[in-house]
């Protein structure tokens, strides 16, 4: 915006921001009409692709019949067949489902859930819920307390409450450094050491991403990571909770992207695409263990946030549900990740481009000083930033974000376009992206 003053409070205070008129397919629009390429769907969210017709239809028909029913006190049809088809898109892994207004919400709950069932459970001293670092749950205190992601703590650390964080799976720059092909999973094992030293009798919960999302920009776990992991909370009687956010719905060509790591959690946290881009929705799903053993103890899971439940959010969830199987678009996204992966594999030509990782359509890129030493770029030049806004200038979105060497540095960013993206859109991106760094790494003297 410009030529008049905002009553927006900004994130970047000075920042002018464009202002986006109208959407469609992988584009935006801005006031001028000018066509920006959404590579990112936003913050890894947008899954269906911008201005659908029957989305739109859902939410109109939906608000025509109910659009408030509180869920404290009521249930709605809309609602059951929501729960339903997310319990069955997860094959019946989960059984019961709690929906909420967004990831972080979902987090919240997920970790009250866990905190519930171990007081259910007979063992009301196990509240801890040991997480890791450079990991992201979201901006609730309960959530960024979870959160590793150092430079996005920073400012509000007075308010969280730490139950322990461990070594994150990022076998780039591995904490201990050794090497996936030859290491006994000690990112894992440090999971056991965290568990004993707290007291299992403490200890609620285990969460993590099973794909990183922004603070480690899709960095995956050695392929048997969860399986270790799922062995380590059930000896230590400890819930896995997996925060699939950014992975669920498709994202990583998968329904849930812990199907790719032959594990099950006991909740998961689902935000962004479980409604495909169109409203703000998040939800809890556990396991009927879970559920079974609140119901038979106290019968209670006394939470609540004014819009859970929601109708309108509900029906958003079965038509994005629907509309995901009708085009087969988890298949699709899992074969356009194949492709734009290898496509931008091609640009390791570029200094900068240090590792280019992940699943699906969640792809991520590290940039470095140096390929060999994997020497990060001096943070001072905010490189990620310069990178994102360059494409901007050259009508493409990316999501791009800084701290990945343990919050001191190094850039990133990710791509996490719709999943209806075409290859010749594909090869659009990559292009826009080979000039951008053309251009940046000129600018800063390579
Ligand atoms: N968890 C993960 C893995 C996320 O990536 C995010 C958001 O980026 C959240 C939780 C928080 O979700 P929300 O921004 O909807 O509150």
């Amino acid at each position: 915006m410009s030529g008049q003053e905002s009553h927006v409070l900004s994130g970047e205070m000075h920042r002018q921001y464009i202002s986006i008129e109208r959407s469609e397919g992988i584009y935006l629009y801005d006031q001028d009409g000018r066509r920006i390429i959404d590579a990112s769907g936003g913050p890894i969210m947008a899954s269906l692709g911008h201005g659908l017709d029957e989305m739109a239809d859902a939410l109109r028909d939906q608000a025509k019949k109910c659009v408030f029913a509180f869920r404290w006190d009521f249930t709605t049809p809309i609602l059951e067949e929501a729960s339903a088809k997310v319990c069955e898109v997860t094959g019946g892994a989960m059984d019961k489902v709690f929906f909420v207004s967004g990831g972080s919400e979902a987090t919240e709950i997920a970790f009250k859930l866990a905190r519930k069932y171990h007081l259910d459970n007979g063992e009301p001293s196990r509240f801890g819920v040991i997480s890791r670092w450079m990991g992201f749950h979201g901006f609730t205190s309960g959530a960024l307390s979870m959160t590793g992601f150092p430079g996005r703590r920073a400012d509000f650390i007075p308010y969280l409450r730490d139950f322990g964080h461990i070594a994150p799976a990022y076998c780039y720059r591995c904490w201990y450094n050794l090497k996936p092909e030859t290491c006994d999973l000690e990112c894992a094992q440090a999971l056991e050491h965290e568990i004993l030293c707290q007291g299992p009798q403490n200890v609620s919960a285990f969460i993590a991403e099973p794909i990183s999302g922004m603070a480690l920009c899709a960095a995956c776990p050695r392929q048997d990571y969860f399986q270790k992991i799922r062995q380590i909370c059930d000896k230590y009687g400890v819930l896995l909770i997996l925060d699939e956010v950014m992975t669920g719905f498709g994202r990583t060509g998968k329904w849930m992207a812990y199907e790719h790591f032959g594990v099950v959690p006991d909740i998961v946290a689902l935000g962004k695409g479980l409604g495909g881009g169109y409203f703000p929705v998040g939800a809890v799903a556990c396991t009927a263990r879970v559920a079974e053993t609140i119901a038979s103890g106290s019968g209670v899971f006394g939470v609540g946030h004014t819009w859970m439940g929601n109708p309108l959010a509900s029906a958003v969830v079965v038509k994005a549900i629907e509309y995901l199987r009708r085009h087969n678009l988890i298949q699709r996204s899992a074969e356009m990740g194949e492709y734009l992966i290898q496509r931008l594999k091609e640009l390791r030509s570029h200094p900068t481009v240090g590792d280019i990782r992940g699943k699906g359509l969640m792809i991520g890129l590290e940039f470095v000083k140096d390929q060999e030493t994997k020497e990060i770029l001096d943070p001072g030049l905010k490189y990620y930033s310069q990178v994102a806004l360059e494409a901007l200038k050259q009508g493409m979105f990316l999501e791009a974000g800084g701290g990945c060497e343990r919050g001191r540095g190094g850039d990133m960013l990710m791509f996490g376009p719709p999943f209806i993206v075409t290859r010749d859109q594909i090869d659009e991106m990559v292009a826009i992206l080979d000039k951008v760094l053309s251009v940046v790494e000129k600018r800063i003297g390579f």
